[in-house]
């Protein structure tokens, strides 16, 4: 018996890094999976995988800023599989630079991926999830909402996804629906290893100035944060709403 056995998640952004480990993390524990990212191709590689150990995917294509493509997503969803339990708003992109050399266009880019593509998320998963009186919504924030050099428009955007959880808390709870973020820190991914490259570093330059920044003095791994997700996502939970929960090795 899995915890998610009859479950049924949608991740956004999960051809890749965070977004793929959670993926195989609930589809792991029994869930039918909905695999969402801007390209089908890469998206349809991890659904083959969850595939091929006997688990549910579907892949679909899915740019989170498109409200028709984030609804269309959710109806394919309910179409396939009946029902939609899980929604993790993951998907992400970075468009670094100092405040007085940032552009409209890197404003734009990162307030819509995530502050719109969440709230697309979270719109048009509410709807089934209020009307089964159950689901469970995690958004993707960051140790960055907090304040880091160089992202005025990634910090902000992770900070009001920590303020959106809360609000949609006390929106959705009395439909039974948990609304939480989890805040990862210094994760390897390719968003972290293209980092490095902007920087002109190795990764394992990076990662050695990343390290002395954590108490547990470790990277953290997909894998980290994709627990984490199935624990929010699970009935284990189920009194934990409103939160955002810093999974970083103690780093702030
Ligand atoms: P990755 O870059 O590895 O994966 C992000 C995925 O999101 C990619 O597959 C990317 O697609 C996809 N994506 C980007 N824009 C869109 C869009 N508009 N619609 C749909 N999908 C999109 O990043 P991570 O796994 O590292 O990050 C996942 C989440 O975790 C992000 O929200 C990120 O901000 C957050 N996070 C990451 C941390 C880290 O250290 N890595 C730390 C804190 C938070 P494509 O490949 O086509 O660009």
């Amino acid at each position: 018996m899995g915890r998610f056995d009859g479950r049924v998640a949608l991740v956004t952004g999960a051809a890749r890094g965070i977004g793929a480990a959670s993926a195989r993390q609930l589809a792991g524990e029994g869930a039918a999976v909905v695999i969402t990212d801007l390209d089908l191709g890469p998206a349809e590689e991890v659904a083959q995988g969850v595939r091929a150990v006997g688990g549910r995917a579907l892949a679909l294509a899915c740019d989170v800023s498109s409200r028709e493509q984030v609804f269309a997503a959710v109806d394919r969803a309910l179409a396939e599989f009946g029902q939609l339990d899980i929604m993790v708003s993951n998907a992400g992109i970075t468009r670094d630079n100092m405040l007085f050399k940032m552009t409209d266009d890197d404003w734009d880019a990162v307030i819509n991926t995530h502050l719109r593509g969440s709230f697309l998320a979270a719109q048009a998963a509410q709807k089934p999830m209020v009307g089964q009186r159950y689901g469970k919504i995690i958004l993707m924030s960051s140790l960055s909402a907090l304040g880091m050099r160089g992202q005025v428009n990634y910090s902000t955007a992770k900070a009001g996804l920590q303020g959106m959880a809360r609000t949609l808390a006390l929106e959705l709870g009395q439909f039974n629906i948990n609304v939480n973020a989890i805040a990862p820190g210094y994760i390897e991914t390719r968003m972290t290893r293209d980092t490095a490259t902007r920087m002109g570093l190795t990764w394992e330059q990076l990662a050695e100035q990343w390290v002395k920044l954590v108490p547990l003095r470790r990277m953290g791994q997909p894998e980290d944060i994709a627990k984490v997700v199935a624990f929010l996502a699970s009935d284990d939970a189920g009194f934990i709403t409103g939160e955002t929960i810093y999974v970083s090795g103690g780093a702030r």
